[in-house]
């Protein structure tokens, strides 16, 4: 037998979900392996902003557990914000009402309308996770290291060819050639970020389907967006869009107007219908979990996906 194929679980990728679900495989005991195409800050969750926020990500009924599970999860992180890159910062979603939400609202600490002095128009206030991204992938590669897992970068064509008991698809956009799977179609975002002028609060407003406005200060810089192309695979920023963003954020904060852009970013989001987190058996008995297609909220929900697919690993 190959001795590879002692090894309990290889998780095939190396973002937000692929890596938090290696981290609680690893952490139950499980040998763990990562394979991935692209190390973490090549990823998609490397680009995003990234506040909790359940956002773009199907089916609503499973999300929001999910979703409650990782906020719980990283108000604890957040106690220790320079090794994990997480905090918990005060803001406002313009444009949205608590009844307009799902269930799982009513379990958010402290949501409640904003007053007038802390948004112009009807606005929800909250305090929530807002994590830095860069710091907190290398942060999860760190523990999961530390629990005994490894990383190695592997460009998979056949995931029934990954030599383990048990292989775990955490591919993201990756899953459309490698299941395939033609529901998983990419969401472009482009963001711009800027030196921040000052601003200590996040704010997103006037949704459409294709200009949210946002800005989340990050310790690298105030992060600006955003677009939500359908079927865009541009990884090219645009210029005309990132001077329209820049303007649109400076509509809401005029101090944003003359703050100088240090980076622009691109990312697409792994769009389908519904998450895809199941089992299956492959042809030879082996198992096979699959957990991506988490839209615009894989950051939000990555824990309780985590446990989830854990849990289908372990059955
Ligand atoms: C602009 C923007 C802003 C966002 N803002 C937020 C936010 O504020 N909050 C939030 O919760 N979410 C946000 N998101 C969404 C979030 O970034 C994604 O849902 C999340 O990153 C998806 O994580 P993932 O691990 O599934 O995929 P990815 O990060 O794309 O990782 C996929 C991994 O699989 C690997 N892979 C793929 N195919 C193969 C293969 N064949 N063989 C080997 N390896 C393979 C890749 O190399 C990579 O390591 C945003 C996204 C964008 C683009």
């Amino acid at each position: 037998m190959n001795s590879e194929l002692n090894d309990d679980v290889i998780v095939v990728g190396c973002g937000v979900v692929g890596l938090t679900t290696a981290v609680v495989l690893a952490e139950s005991g499980r040998r763990v392996r990562i394979w991935a195409r692209e190390p973490a800050e090549r990823t998609t969750s490397a680009v995003a902003g990234a506040l909790w926020w359940p956002y773009r990500i199907e089916p609503e009924v499973l999300v929001g557990e999910w979703a409650l599970q990782s906020l719980s999860v990283y108000e604890e992180l957040a106690a220790r914000p320079e090794e994990t890159g997480v905090r918990m910062v005060e803001g406002v979603h313009g444009e949205t009402v608590l009844d307009g939400l799902g269930s799982w609202a009513a379990r958010v600490p402290g949501l409640r309308a904003a007053t007038a002095g802390e948004y112009a128009g009807v606005g929800l206030w909250a305090r929530l996770p807002l994590i830095d991204m860069p710091v907190h992938l290398a942060w999860l590669r760190e523990r999961f290291v530390r629990a005994g897992g490894t990383v190695e970068e592997r460009y998979v064509t056949d995931l029934a060819e990954v030599p383990a008991p048990v292989v775990v698809n955490c591919t993201g956009l990756g899953a459309r050639e490698l299941v395939p799977d033609p529901g998983m179609r990419p969401v472009r975002g482009q963001l711009v970020v800027v030196e921040n002028p000052g601003v200590t609060t996040w704010l997103t407003s006037g949704e459409s389907d294709t200009k949210a406005t946002y800005f989340f200060p990050q310790p690298g810089g105030l992060i600006l967006g955003g677009t939500t192309e359908e079927d865009d695979w541009s990884l090219t920023p645009d210029p005309a869009v990132a001077e329209a963003i820049v303007r649109r954020c400076a509509a809401l904060r005029p101090e944003i107007a003359g703050a100088r852009i240090i980076d622009h970013r691109v990312g697409l989001r792994p769009a389908r219908d519904a998450v895809r987190l199941e089992r299956e058996l492959l042809p030879d008995g082996r198992v096979l979990v699959h957990n991506y297609g988490h839209g615009g909220a894989g950051i939000t929900v990555a824990w309780g996906c985590a446990r989830e697919a854990a849990g289908l690993a372990s059955r």
